[in-house]
């Protein structure tokens, strides 16, 4: 199967365009020409033509990232960071400190190849948990603590629990085309949610934790289904990122 790796635009009206996920760039491709770190290109076979760069792509689009929002620290979430001019990024403490732990060959097993591994532990990041918390003002029911990115109630982190470590999503209650959920890797897809068919058990366990997976996922089925106006946009969906 072929799967995109979804980068989002945000064109804020007060606080100008913020990029949500980076994607792969060749940060990736640098990290993984070395063994054992090349089993990942191996195992996941990554194709990039340069006009699906992320510098080609926000100069289709004019845009100029004054801020990065990173959902969890998966290569494929990360590598395109450092192929645009450096902005400030946010990430949670959970991903943060996870990084911090264990040897090449656990942080490769844990999707974040020891280079990158090491070029991300050179940022500087906030941590969406020292942002202020933010009360459900959609009223999606979901059980997981939201904060307030920009202080005006536009964006919303919201923990997604079980896939990698600390992952997080981003609600914006209002965009032009209506209320719009980032739901990074909770889902692999829009039609998965629709089947409420999750990933197999094996591939929860060795990316993070199963049973907080079900539960995160369960939550997004019942979202899908019963909020309708809320897009839910899985990082990897090929509906989403057509
Ligand atoms: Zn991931």
């Amino acid at each position: 199967m072929r799967f995109p790796a979804g980068s989002v635009l945000i064109r804020h009206p007060t606080l100008g365009d913020i990029l949500f996920d980076t994607g792969y760039g060749p940060a990736f491709f640098d990290a993984t020409r070395p063994f054992p770190e090349r089993l990942y290109r191996w195992l996941t076979p990554v194709q990039q033509p340069p006009d699906q760069r992320l510098p080609a792509l926000l100069e289709k689009h004019g845009a100029r990232p004054g801020l990065i929002l990173l959902s969890h620290l998966h290569a494929d979430h990360v590598a395109g960071l450092f192929d645009i001019p450096p902005a400030p990024v946010i990430t949670s403490r959970k991903a943060w400190e996870h990084l911090q732990e264990g040897n090449r060959l656990t942080t490769l097993k844990a999707g974040c190849p020891e280079r990158l591994r090491q070029r991300i532990q050179s940022l500087h990041p906030q941590f969406i948990e020292d942002f202020p918390v933010a009360p459900d003002a959609l009223g999606t029911g979901l059980p997981f603590p939201f904060y307030d990115l920009a202080a005006d109630g536009s964006l919303l982190a919201v923990s997604l629990p079980g896939h990698g470590h600390g992952q997080f999503g981003l609600l914006l209650p209002q965009t032009s085309t209506g209320p719009a959920f980032l739901i990074a890797d909770a889902a692999w897809s829009r039609q998965a949610l629709r089947d409420r068919a999750p990933p197999p058990d094996i591939t929860l366990r060795r990316l993070g934790d199963a049973g907080a997976c079900h539960a995160t996922f369960a939550a997004l089925c019942d979202l899908a289904q019963q909020r309708p106006d809320i897009s839910l946009w899985p990082s990897h969906c090929p509906e989403a990122f057509a």
